[in-house]
């Protein structure tokens, strides 16, 4: 099956990621530990190689009023009718409607048109598009991880 086409193509991308075995995969950073890894884009739940923290990879999607924490290494949008508050942490977010908590975003988050994201957020990366809003403490960087201990 492997012609000597794909495998010099393969060999090539190993070259620019010696770190990634597969690249059928969902990286993760452990909000537990920190350690990277990497799991299949079909799991819904993992351990973490190093700490052994179980976690889940589900979208949850939050609509209307509601006080929730959710935490996955997934996707958590909260629709243009949600009005959430809680503590959230996860993969990435996108905010269409209200939130108020405290966000930990593993990847990236993003505040869409219509938007409200406020309270204690750390992310990797943030967007606010425009015509959304933000207000809060923000941590933004790759050193990002679970919560801190309180000072
Ligand atoms: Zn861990």
């Amino acid at each position: 099956m492997i012609s000597g086409f794909g495998r010099s193509r393969r060999e090539a991308e190993e070259d620019r990621q010696p770190a990634v075995p597969r690249a059928a995969g969902r990286p993760v950073i452990c909000p537990s530990c920190g350690a990277p890894f990497e799991v299949s884009l079909k799991a819904i739940n993992a351990r973490c190689p190093k700490c052994t923290k179980p976690m889940r990879f589900e979208d949850a999607d939050l609509n209307g009023f509601c006080t929730q924490n959710v935490t996955t290494m997934g996707t958590v949008r909260v629709g243009r009718k949600g009005v959430v508050r809680g503590r959230i942490e996860c993969g990435n977010l996108v905010v269409t409607g209200q939130l108020d908590g405290s966000i930990r975003t593993n990847g990236c988050c993003v505040v869409q048109a219509g938007g409200t994201l406020r309270g204690e957020m750390a992310a990797r990366s943030m967007v606010v598009e425009r015509g959304g809003s933000f207000e809060g403490t923000l941590e933004i960087g790759c050193s990002i991880k679970s919560a801190k201990p309180a000072a």
